[in-house]
């Protein structure tokens, strides 16, 4: 029983339901067929009035037909509001004995009819009487017979006076008469039951349906809820990892620059992997804690796939060499409209898997134009993917077959992150295998209309060290002690001239100690006490003039990451590659 329920007798309840909710879509189902049915109580009394009154006279009539009138109005009148569930949910037992006393009492006035009558009819009339309450007792199956109790107690009332009425009259059919009266009654509610039957099991599917409905509502609000918990945790976590990773990056980067002899700058090479590998996995979790926030917004453009896919043959071809394995590529001069940097994000990552897990053959990635889209497929001959597994390997840090979590296999996010892209890009994404023959992902894409237009090439970074930053003056922004450190032993290396502060109080007692000006700025994104990188350059630039800004943040959070793109400052997110943060001072110095 669930908690909305009310506990109910079999009695009560009818045919032993003992469901309170369903009970009362019974009494309101019963109601309301029950009032529209005495429609046609004043027409049986105006036949009954026809064949009987020449025989009994008007008084004798006239008080019957006014009480059975009076019965059933006065029924109407107390059993209206019962029409509607709200109203019987506030006390079902009260509206069943309403509905079982009203029915009780129309029933014995109408059904009155022949013992008052039937001493002044002639056989025949008392015939015609007799199958007019029998089409009364058929009739009322359709607006009681839903409750099984209540229709057999009001077609028991008629048929017994019915019945007594005929033994009384002593005529010589009457035993039969009786007999075949009795039969009837039965047959009536025989009939009744399977009504009930039939309405029962409507209502309670019914009820069901609306259950399951509620039921599957509160299950998505859960699990919408418990995936917004996700994000938030994933977008927290990344930002209190970068922090230390960022630190960890320059100092390496730094370590990397100084290291003289051979041993100590192959341990900056090793640290430097382990701080790749790791910053690729923080990678991964702000890909997802954007994608899942709505963060990212595609923008459509005319992407020419041969561009595309010839792109990225020709990065992956020295990965193939390398494992031994074919790359073949089908590059179709076709166009299709999509986001381009998001949709070379989904085949790069189809393709990185494609290699990672094939060890013999090779892998093609090819191109199909169909009438309206194209099919950029990334086919390999490698393990391939059991069915069992084909909908789990799509889930955040699932991997087949690799439960010690060994991180040279993968961190089990790239599917997920491909399945987010391709949902948001509003691309199919396909996946055919044979386990132990291959695997072949697939995403179908709209075809572009109208002239081709040349594909812009992801922006690679200049070369940036040919171009040097010694003498630059920076100052550095940051409330964590270590990143201030790293920053100082970085940029020093690289022959900056670098102050760095806590925030911008600290900065302002500096500038009040030397004044001379700064070449950039390059400030935290969170600092302490509430302070916002981003209001802080502001406040420096009223002060300082329009020195370039650039801004770093380990924050993850949407609404942080709308706020910095908005401020129009340049924004790198922690741990910053050395290489990208060298390019972007020197872009920022000279633009
Ligand atoms: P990762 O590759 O980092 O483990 P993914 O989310 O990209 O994470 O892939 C999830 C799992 O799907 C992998 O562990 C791998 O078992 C399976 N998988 C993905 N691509 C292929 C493929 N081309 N062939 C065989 N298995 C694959």
């Amino acid at each position: 029983m669930t908690e909305h329920s009310v506990p109910v007798s079999a009695a009560d309840a009818g045919e032993g339901v003992g469901h309170a909710p369903v009970l009362i879509h019974q009494l309101c189902f019963v109601i309301q067929h029950a009032i529209r049915n005495s429609i046609a109580v004043p027409i049986v009394i105006a036949v009954i009035g026809v064949a009987c009154i020449p025989s009994v006279g008007w008084p004798r009539y006239t008080a019957w037909a006014a009480s059975t009138l009076a019965a059933f109005g006065i029924r109407a009148l107390l059993l209206r509001p019962g029409m509607r569930i709200s109203v019987i949910a506030e006390n079902p037992r009260r509206w069943i004995k309403l509905l079982f006393a009203s029915t009780w009492i129309s029933g014995i006035i109408t059904g009155s009819a022949p013992f008052l009558f039937f001493p002044a009819l002639e056989p025949i009339e008392q015939m015609f009487l007799t199958m007019i309450i029998c089409c009364m007792v058929t009739g009322a199956t359709a607006s009681l017979g839903a409750h099984l109790v209540l229709y057999a107690s009001y077609a028991g009332i008629f048929m017994v006076q019915l019945i007594l009425a005929w033994l009384i009259t002593g005529n010589a059919h009457a035993s039969f008469v009786a007999i075949l009266l009795l039969l009837y009654g039965l047959i009536m509610i025989g009939f009744a039951a399977n009504f009930s039957r039939e309405v029962m099991t409507g209502v309670t599917i019914r009820f069901e349906n609306q259950e399951l409905m509620s039921q599957l509502v509160a299950a998505r609000r859960e699990a919408e809820a418990a995936n917004a918990a996700k994000s938030q945790f994933l977008a927290a976590a990344s930002h209190d990892l970068r922090q230390p990773l960022h630190a960890l990056s320059l100092y390496s980067a730094a370590l990397k620059l100084r290291s003289t002899d051979p041993a100590s700058a192959e341990i900056a090479a090793r640290i430097n992997e382990a701080l790749e590998s790791t910053t690729a996995l923080v990678d991964s979790l702000l890909d997802i804690s954007k994608l899942d926030a709505g963060a990212v917004r595609p923008e459509s453009r005319r992407v020419s796939v041969k561009a595309l896919i010839e792109r990225i043959h020709a990065d992956y071809l020295p990965i193939a060499s390398e494992k031994g394995l074919s790359f073949r590529a089908s590059p179709e001069d076709v166009h299709v409209e999509s986001d381009p940097a998001l949709l070379e994000q989904v085949l790069r990552n189809l393709v990185d898997n494609a290699f990672k897990y094939t060890s013999v053959g090779g892998v093609t990635l090819y191109a199909k134009p169909e009438e309206h889209t194209v099919r950029i497929a990334v086919e390999d001959t490698g393990p391939g993917i059991h069915e069992s597994e084909r909908e789990r390997i799509f889930q955040e840090f699932y991997q087949v077959g690799n439960p010690e979590r060994d991180r040279t296999q993968g961190l089990g996010l790239g599917l997920a992150i491909v399945r987010r892209l391709t949902r948001l890009l509003g691309i199919e994404l396909h996946l055919e295998s044979v386990p132990g023959r291959g695997s072949t992902f697939a995403v179908t894409i709209p075809r572009a209309a109208g002239e081709p237009v040349a594909p812009k090439a992801l922006a690679q970074p200049a070369d940036a060290r040919e171009r040097t930053l010694a003498g630059a003056r920076v100052l550095v922004i940051d409330d964590e002690p270590s990143v201030r450190a790293g920053m100082l032993t970085l940029l020093g290396s690289w022959g900056c001239r670098v102050r760095a502060c806590g925030g911008y109080d600290e900065v302002q007692q500096q500038l009040d100690d030397d004044a001379s000006g700064f070449d950039l700025i390059i400030a935290d994104f969170r600092l302490r006490q509430n302070e916002n990188g981003i209001e802080t350059v502001r406040r420096l630039r009223a002060r300082l003039g329009p020195v370039p800004a650039l801004i770093i943040s380990g924050d993850t959070a949407p609404e942080r990451l709308r706020e910095a793109k908005d401020s129009g400052l340049p924004f790198l997110h922690k741990p910053v590659s050395v290489d990208m943060l060298r390019q972007r001072i020197l872009d920022l110095l000279r633009p």
